[in-house]
This record gives structure tokens, sequence and C-alpha cells, in this order.
């Protein structure tokens, strides 16, 4: 699970991270009283507007309706307010949002952190995630903050500080100490890094997060080392145990068919191509998704639907996969070993019915226990279904099906 910025920074400073403070606005009067505040607060007379949405490259990126760009800084009070509001409301394009962009409903109005002094404000990288190969956490840092890490990775890989954590020792303090130095930090500011990563790492682990990348870290002028960008992904799988962190979810972030599929415990992912599929096992429904490519079309969704496949799985699937408008065809690939192949059948039939007027042709393969007879009630039900017993069969009707 995503959470915006403003909710990533707040979740941090709980456990100790310095971050850039902001207050969060989504009316360009609210973003307005949020500087005043700020003002109070920190002294900060410059303030940067930044729009909330789950994706990166902002700083860069344009919204649609003004030409905005999706972080901006403002000099005073009343600029504060024009520029919220030529990035409220508009579509937000990054390289990470796809043309289609996000909709700003938010914008966190931050301290400005870049201010002059002693020294020049210094940008480095610094995420946390789960490396399966070594079944450890590591912690990444680079010198080259601010910018785009994976052509950092590509370019200058040795550029990029790896350090493991074994998971039964934990974080040891030399660690950290290791990636301060390798960074270049010396003095104050080696110190405030080597706080900064600690409690980084605690907030990681006590969240069970699965990545944080912040990107930039920043040293000030004066050697503070602060969260500029904050960037959480909270597993989904350990949610229960965070009832406070499961609430930061933003569901106007999500795609809506993949809300309501999560919501019959559907496993589904929107594609942009012309053939719905239904399957049971993610392997199988990637194998599918393969197969449907080979017959000449593109899938139009991911959707597995579990091991106990049945009329109300089934049902809730197909009305997920006819929202979508592209949908010129849905095959269902559904292997009967624990579930019978005719209670599948039975189940695609009451679940066609329920729904009535189905108009794409339904193409569905059942292998497996009493796949025969499967095969038979869709043959017999009268319904626009066609049946396919081996995967080269259904290939053949799903081309057939596109190509009249
Ligand atoms: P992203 O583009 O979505 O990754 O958003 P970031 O939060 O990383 O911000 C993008 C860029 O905005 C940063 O790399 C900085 O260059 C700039 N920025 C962020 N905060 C400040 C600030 O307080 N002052 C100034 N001058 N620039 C800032
Ligand atoms: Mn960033």
């Amino acid at each position: 699970m995503n959470i915006h910025e403003y909710q990533a920074k707040e979740v941090l400073k709980g456990y100790g991270v310095k971050i850039q403070e902001g207050i969060v606005a989504d009316t360009p009067e609210a973003a307005h009283e949020a500087a005043v505040k700020l003002n109070a607060e920190t002294g900060t007379s410059w303030y940067v507007i930044k729009a909330q949405i789950h994706a990166g490259g902002r700083g860069k990126g344009k919204i649609n309706e003004t030409g905005s760009n999706g972080v901006v800084l403002a000099k005073s009070l009343d600029d504060v307010s024009s520029k919220a509001k030529d990035i409220l409301g508009g579509t937000l394009v990054t390289h990470q949002t796809g043309a289609e962009g996000k909709v700003v409903n938010k914008v966190l109005i931050a301290e400005d952190v870049y201010y002059p002094g002693e020294s020049e404000p210094k940008e480095y990288y610094l995420s946390i995630l789960l490396d399966r190969a070594s079944g450890s956490n590591v912690i990444m840092a680079s010198t080259e903050g601010g910018m785009d890490i994976e052509e950092v990775a590509e370019k200058t890989p040795e550029k990029i500080i790896k350090e493991w954590i074994d998971p039964k020792a934990g974080l040891q303090g030399f660690q950290v100490r290791k990636v301060a130095f390798k960074l270049g930090l010396t003095g104050k500011a080696f110190k405030e890094m080597t706080k900064f990563i600690a409690a980084l790492y605690k907030a990681y682990e006590a969240t069970d997060s699965s990545q944080f990348e912040i990107n930039p870290v920043l040293k000030t002028s004066d050697d503070k080392i602060l969260a500029v960008d904050a960037k959480v992904n909270l597993d989904d799988n350990a949610m229960y145990r965070h009832p406070d962190l499961a609430a930061l979810r933003d569901l106007a972030e999500e795609d809506p068919l993949e809300v309501e599929a999560g919501e019959s415990g559907l496993n589904y992912v929107k594609l942009d191509g012309n053939v719905g599929c239904m399957v049971n096992g993610a392997g199988l429904a990637m194998a599918t998704m393969d197969m449907i490519k080979l017959s000449g079309g593109e899938p139009a969704n991911f959707l597995d639907v579990g091991g106990g496949a049945n009329a109300t799985t089934v049902e809730a699937g197909f009305r997920i996969i006819l929202q979508d408008p592209n949908v010129k065809a849905i095959l269902i690939n559904v292997f009967g070993g624990i579930v019978r192949c005719d209670r599948i059948a039975n189940g695609v039939v009451e679940a066609y019915k329920t729904i009535g007027d189905i108009s794409v042709p339904i193409i569905v393969r059942l292998q497996g226990t009493n796949a025969e007879e499967g095969a038979k009630i869709i043959d017999e039900s009268g319904l626009k279904v066609q049946s396919a017993i081996t995967l080269k069969e259904a290939a053949e009707k799903v081309q057939a099906v596109l190509n009249s």
C-alpha cells in the first residue's frame, strides 16, 4: 500500500526522523493559512508547494490545465495562494503517472529548507528495502540525490552504496557510520546522518514496510539532515497489525476496478488490452495472458479468482471485467483440482444468468477433474459461451472471436 508524502513524513517524524516540516491543504485559502502557521512555527518566509499524488517526478511534472510544475517555490504568502490555485484540482502528468496523469486533491505547504548559509545545501539519496535474493534488508545510499536513481544505477553503479543488514543481529552502529562515511560526510553532518539512518531504519521495521525511499535527503547549509521527500511502501499483508497506517489509504489514488476487486477478495490488475481473463491461480493467470498474446489479442487484465472459485467469485469477476469498455472477449481458464470443473461450469452459467445481457463472447476452458462434464454443462446452457478443453483450442476460439 502506498501513502502520500505528507502522511509518510508524519509517520517518519513519529520515529524521530527529521523532516522538512509542512502542512497539508486542499484549497488555496487553506494553503495560505498553512503558510501563516508554518511561518509562526519555523520562521520560514519562503514556502514549497507540493502536489500530493501517489507518483514521483512531481518537480519536473506539469499540470495540464495551467502548465505549473507539481513542486514550486513561493516567496510570499500571496504567492502561496496563487501558486496553490494553479496546482489544486489540476491533472499532474509526470513520467510515473502515464499520459492521463493524476488529479491533485491536496498540496503540502512545506518550509523552504534550501536556504543559503555556510555551505551549499546538498541532496543525497537514501532507501531501505527488502532484498529477496539475500533474504535481508538493504540500505542503499548515494551522493547523487534528487536525480532519477534508476539512471544513476545504470550509468554509474559505483555511486550506489549498499549495506545489507543481518536479520538476526539487526542494524549495527558501525554499519550506519560506514554509510555516512561513504557519503563523504564529516563533523556535525556525519553525526546527523547516522541519527537519521538509525531512526529511518527503526521506522522501516516498526511499520512493516517493504520499501522506503527518501529522495532527496538534504544536508542543509547549516548541516542539518532532513527528509525533503518520502516514499513509503507498506506491506499489505501486515496491515492488520497497523490499523492506524491502514487508515491512511487514499482510495481516490487507486484504480476503482482494482478497489472493487479487492473488496470481493479478487486479485485484479487492470491492463489496456482487449481480452478479459479470469483464472484460478496466479501462475496460470500469467500463462493465460501469454496465450492471449499468442492468439493475437492483448490481455485487458490480470485476474486471479483464487483456489475456491465458485458462482459468487465468478460473478464478481465478470462484473469487474465487463466494466472495462475495451474488452472484446472474455477467456475463463480454470484448472479443476480441488474445485471440480462441473461445479465451476455451473457457477459460470449461474453468474451469466444473474448478470443478464452479456454481449461479449465468452470462452471457457476447464481442465482437470470432471472436465468433460464441465464442457457439457457449458455447451448445453444455451448461452453465448463456448467451451474448450485444451489450451490450444481455447486460443483458437479467442482468435476466431477477435477476427470475426
Ligand atoms: P519529486 O519530484 O516528486 O521527487 O518531489 P521532491 O519532493 O523530491 O521535490 C522535487 C524537487 O523540489 C527537489 O529535488 C528539490 O530540488 C525541490 N525542492 C523541494 N523542497 C525544496 C525547498 O524547500 N526549497 C527549494 N528551493 N527547493 C525544494
Ligand atoms: Mn523526490
